[in-house]
Parts: structure tokens; sequence; C-alpha cells
């Protein structure tokens, strides 16, 4: 027999309350990784680097050379909902950074042992403090170091037992981490990233570049970047452009790749990636091959919602039938061009 007997409701502890929040934004290695790289760039860093133990779950340590964070921050730093980037609601229509809800350092602190050295400009000194469950411990420590900062998260998950024991093993999550800076290194070429296991050599070098496919070519290899095709498209009513670069009609890979930016910010879009991946190059490629496609799209923010959970990627943006189907047209209009000329000198 059921027990129809109600129960009491409480407020939730506010440790409680804070470790399921950040066990919602952080659920593996490259979700942290992802936000400290993101908070690198936001910080205007030109050389951004990231050093892993155990794929991330024993040690990630990012380095930077941005801007660095006052001294006056330290204390909150690490507290929820505390950001430099956001001031009101309304910011959020044309924000210009990756993050605004103050929420990955808080997160990243409750499930993990962080300490962070940081210097900005103007100080003589950088500062090096300790974080736990979002609190500073003791007194940040006056040290020698460059401008920038350098965050270290140790024992990801030490507290959040069933974390561990669902996560993959280390070589999957450093495959992930791979994938994700492979791809912000081919968005953000204009920074240089090196991302490396500790002890070992790098895994990704790149140097500040000149185009998206100079890093393809360092990252993805001589046979992608030479068989890359620059694509354009825009509509002035649709309020949208596009650039990116695709694998022409002779591409024999066969692990497709989709690196799509809305707005910068490193997304998934079904609708898109039907279109491109199924109903345009299933008609040209052998089935066995798979396109290697970088796109960034700048959509009007007014009609693209960023305000949804940093760990959901599919994006949804206005007339978006229309946007997909006239990138569809442009891209086709390429590959049909290559592919022509390559049918008339086969024929020949
Ligand atoms: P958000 O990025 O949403 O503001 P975070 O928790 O990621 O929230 O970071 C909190 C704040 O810490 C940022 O707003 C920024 O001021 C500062 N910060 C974090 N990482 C860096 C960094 N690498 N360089 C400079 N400032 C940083
Ligand atoms: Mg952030």
């Amino acid at each position: 027999i059921m027990d129809l007997e109600p129960q009491k409701i409480i407020k939730l502890d506010e440790s409680v309350v804070n470790r399921i929040a950040a066990g919602e934004i952080v659920q593996a290695p490259v979700n942290c990784v992802k936000e400290l790289v993101e908070n690198c760039i936001d910080a205007k860093a030109k050389h951004i680097q990231i050093i892993l133990k155990m794929g991330g779950l024993k040690s990630i340590q990012i380095l930077d050379n941005g801007c660095g964070i006052l001294k006056e921050n330290l204390p909150i730093l690490c507290e929820r909902f505390t950001t430099s980037k956001l001031k009101n609601y309304e910011d959020l229509q044309q924000i210009g950074t990756y993050g605004f809800r103050g929420e990955a350092l808080s997160s990243i602190s409750m499930i993990s042992r962080l300490t962070l050295q940081t210097k900005t400009r103007d100080e003589i000194l950088a500062y090096k403090v300790k974080y736990d469950n979002g609190n500073m411990i003791g007194n940040p420590m006056p040290c020698a170091g460059n401008q920038g900062t350098s965050i270290t998260i140790e024992d990801l998950f030490y507290n959040v037992p069933i974390r561990q024991k669902t996560l993959k093993s280390s070589f999957d999550e450093f495959a992930k981490i791979f994938d994700c800076i492979a791809k912000y290194a081919v968005h953000n070429y204009k920074i240089s990233f090196t991302l490396k296991k500790h002890g070992e050599n790098n895994s990704i070098k790149t140097q500040i570049s000149e185009s998206p496919i100079d890093i393809v070519r360092v990252i993805y290899g001589n046979e992608v970047a030479n068989s890359l095709l620059k694509v354009q498209a825009g509509d002035e009513n649709l309020k949208f452009k596009m650039e990116g670069c695709i694998s022409n009609a002779n591409y024999s890979g066969k692990k497709g790749q989709f690196l799509l930016f809305i707005n910068h910010r490193l997304v998934e879009s079904k609708n898109l990636k039907k279109a491109i991946f199924d109903d345009l190059y299933r008609t040209v490629l052998p089935n066995t091959v798979q396109p290697f496609i970088y796109m960034s799209i700048e959509i009007d923010p007014r009609n693209v919602d960023v305000n949804v959970s940093p760990t959901k990627h599919e994006v949804s943006f206005l007339n978006e039938d229309l946007i997909v189907e006239n990138i569809k047209k442009e891209v086709e209009a390429v590959l049909l061009k290559t592919n022509e000329t390559r049918k008339m000198y086969t024929q020949q």
C-alpha cells in the first residue's frame, strides 16, 4: 500500500544547491576546458596554453596572456553569479563576450580544487590564490609572474562520486578536449593555442595566422586543407552573413567534421547539418565519404537566443529555414562548379 503521508518541504542548503548546479554545468572535463578557454578569449588573450593530466580528470592547467584579474575582484571571483561582463538584463541583447552568467568559475570551484595566479598590466606583482566551494582560502599571496592568468583545476569531481564512475576513460576525455580546442583554434585563428598532456609533446600547437585554413592544415592535415573551397552567403533581409570553407567533391575523408560557429559560439544545428551533409553532399560524394565543413555565421543578435544553458549547444534562430536554404544554395553552387571542372578534366 502506497504511503500517502505528505512530506514536509524544506529549503535546501546553499552548499547542496551549489553542488547540484555545478554538476549541471560541468559534466566532463571538456566543459571545464571550454569555459576556461572562453574566459581567456574574453580576456583578450593572444596565447592560450592547456596542459592536462589524465584527460583533465587529474588536472587541467590553463595559461593565458590576457588582461588578468584585479586584486580587488579575487575575493568574490568564485562566488555564484559574479561577472565583469554583464550589468543589466538588457545587455544580453548585444553581449560581445562568451561569458555573462558568472557561473563557470564558481561551479568548477564547487567540485574541484582551484588555484589561480593572475597579474594585470598595472600591478607590479602577480597574486596567487586558492578557492574551495566558491570561497577564497586565506589571502592572495603576492608572487612574481607575467601578465595574464593561469588557472589550475585539480581532482575534478573529487566530491561527486557518481560522476567519477560514469565518466569515460581519460583517453576519451582527452579526445573530447582535443576536438573542442581544435575547433576553437580554427575559428580563433588570430589566437595561438597549445594543448598537451603533461610531460608529453604538444598535441596541438598553432600560431597566430592569416586564415582559418592555415589552422585546419596544422591540425587536420594537408589532405583536408588542400581540398577546401571558400564559401560565402548572406542576406540583408534575413540579417545574416556566413563565411567558411567546405571540402570539395574530390575529398575522400571518412570522418565528417562540422565546425559551426554562430556569433562566435560553437554550436550545433540539426537543420543546417541535415541540409548540408544529407541533402547536399550525399548527392555528390560516395556514401563512405564525409565532408569537412567550417562555417562562421553571424546573425543579428536580436534574432538568436543566447540565454540557454551553457551545456545546450543546439541553437535555433529566427528565419531558420530560409537561412539554411540560402546557405545550402551557396554551398551547392561552389561545390557543383568545382565538380563540373573535375568532370571536364577527367573526361578529356
Ligand atoms: P563569466 O565568464 O560568465 O563572467 P566566469 O565564472 O567564467 O563568469 O568568470 C568570472 C569572472 O572572472 C569573469 O567575468 C572575469 O572577470 C574573470 N575571469 C575569469 N577568467 C579570467 C581570465 N582568464 N582572465 C581574466 N579574467 C578572468
Ligand atoms: Mg566564463
